[in-house]
Parts: structure tokens; sequence; C-alpha cells
């Protein structure tokens, strides 16, 4: 599979995801094609409508402390579903959608996640630290929302500034 990230404000990003139902070859094949592309681009968190596939899928590799991503850190999430959001922390988070931009965002602590593995099989995890952000953006993800939608709307406003301007620059240098 040839895929390309989705970035802002491109509207596909608005769309709900839907639920995996078959877990096959495709479904597979779409993982292991996803993967790839989250190391490439030093991503930690992954979902597929970030590549066009509105299917409540993601996936996730946090660093080690030496910043290298093993592939036993990853974690395939299929159909997943928040819940005991306790806590309150705050880091500033990135997305792959939203190239360049890093904003202070306020998340739960904790939170524990029940999902499918690629093969159907049901799991829950409790997650904090820098997991349990990654989960709840890339969750955010399927449910349309983005992290900059959590900004304070005048800190929103002084991004679309930004953020145009960096698209223009970019457009200007070809890539
Ligand atoms: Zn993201």
């Amino acid at each position: 599979m040839k895929l390309k990230i989705v970035e802002y404000p491109d509207k596909k990003l608005r769309e709900k995801s839907t639920k995996v139902k078959e877990f096959n070859s495709w479904l597979h094949k779409l993982l292991d094609s996803m993967n790839p592309i989250m190391i490439n681009t030093n991503g930690i968190g992954l979902a597929s409508i970030q590549i066009g596939i509105a299917k409540n899928i993601l996936i996730l590799n946090i660093p080690n402390e030496d910043g290298e991503q093993p592939d036993e850190n990853l974690l395939e999430i299929i159909n997943p579903v928040l819940s005991n959001q306790k806590g309150e922390t705050t880091y500033q988070e990135g997305c792959l959608s939203v190239p360049s931009f890093y904003e202070d965002i306020n998340r739960f602590e904790t939170v524990s996640v029940a999902y499918q593995d690629r093969d159907g099989n049901h799991h829950s995890i409790e997650a904090d630290g820098l997991l349990s952000i990654a989960i709840q953006h890339e969750i955010d993800h399927l449910n349309g929302i983005l992290f900059i939608d959590k900004l304070a709307s005048s800190r929103r406003r002084k991004f679309e500034k930004e953020y145009k301007k960096m698209l223009k620059e970019r457009k200007h240098k070809g890539k």
C-alpha cells in the first residue's frame, strides 16, 4: 500500500471512524504499512484516518529512554474504548497531520482502554505517562478531533495564522 499522511486543514480528518468488523489480511497489510510511516516520520502514534482510512485503527510506539522505538514497543489498537479517566496532566503535543506545530495540551493522567488486536482478540490496558497521552490523542482522531481543537480561542487564531504562513512557505519551497 502506498500511503500519504493527510494534513490539516483537509476535511478528511473530521470524519468519524467506524468499527472494524473483519480482522483479515487487508487489516494486517494496513497495520504493516502504517508502522514504517509512523517510525520514519518520528511519530509515536498514528490513527488510520491520518492516512485517509476512517476505521477505528491506531498504532503507538512509545520510545525508550534512549529514544529508540523497537518493534516490541509497538501497540496495535483496534476498536478502542476508553474508561477510568483520572487525574490531569499537560504535555507539549504535536501531530503528524499538523506538521511543525507543538502546543501544551491538558489530558487525563491515567486511562484504561479496552481494545482488540489484529486478530480480533480482546485486551485491556491501563496507561499513564506518555502512553496515556498518546492514546487519548489518537482516539480523538477516531472522533474527528485534533489537538489544536483544544486550544483557547486566542491561541487557536494565532495558530491558524502561523499554520497558513507555514503552508505558504512550504509551497514556495516546492515541498
Ligand atoms: Zn495526531
